[in-house]
């Protein structure tokens, strides 16, 4: 099954939760901002998630269109604020990610390979987009992907955020499907209901 594009304003509720919820997965945070090149406009966050997929298709890039001057901006992906610096990379758009995945083919390499394959970009961008790379290929159509950066026990990882947004966002994040963790989010509750 294909994994429908996520509504802008369900990203913007959900932004900050999201943050943290991929900071307890993969130990790193991110920010996103995105210059204007021509007259200086700066979105961050939120405001920079509304992505013009179609317009720059020359190149992987994610673009945003300036609500000033209508030109478009490259998008900025800042993982782990603390080093600004050294840790920013553009972020991709998620079409061009996914046209990568389709070029791979059976075995299907891990998270590791196709991290040094293709850079840092694309791997914090693919993170970023489609939550791990189970979703990622999940949805090219790969169901049985073995993803060794999720974490074994997603159980612990996810239990804090439970209920603070919906579940199929977390479920993108830890390689499981909404109904999943719908299920876990059922047992704790009548865990809780029998004690
Ligand atoms: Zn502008």
């Amino acid at each position: 099954m294909v994994t429908p594009h996520r509504s802008t304003s369900e990203n913007h509720r959900n932004f900050q939760g999201r943050v943290r919820l991929f900071n307890a997965v993969y130990q790193a945070t991110y920010e996103l901002s995105a210059l204007c090149p021509t007259c200086s406009e700066m979105r961050e966050n939120e405001q920079a998630l509304s992505f013009v997929e179609e317009e720059n298709p020359r190149d992987n890039l994610a673009s945003l269109r300036c609500p000033g001057c209508k030109a478009l901006m490259d998008v900025t992906l800042i993982i782990n604020e603390a080093r600004k610096e050294e840790d920013g990379f553009l972020l991709w758009r998620r079409n061009a990610i996914m046209a990568t995945l389709l070029d791979e083919k059976h075995p299907f390499p891990s998270p590791e390979t196709l991290r040094k394959k293709h850079g840092e970009e694309f791997h914090w961008s693919l993170l970023f987009h489609f939550g791990s790379y189970k979703d990622a290929m999940r949805s090219r159509g790969v169901s049985d992907y073995k993803d060794s950066l999720l974490p074994t026990s997603w159980h612990n990882v996810v239990r804090p955020f439970l209920g603070t947004m919906p579940d199929s966002m977390i479920g993108h994040l830890v390689g499981r499907s909404g109904a999943a963790i719908q299920q876990f989010r059922a047992e704790l509750s009548k865990r809780a209901s029998t004690n």
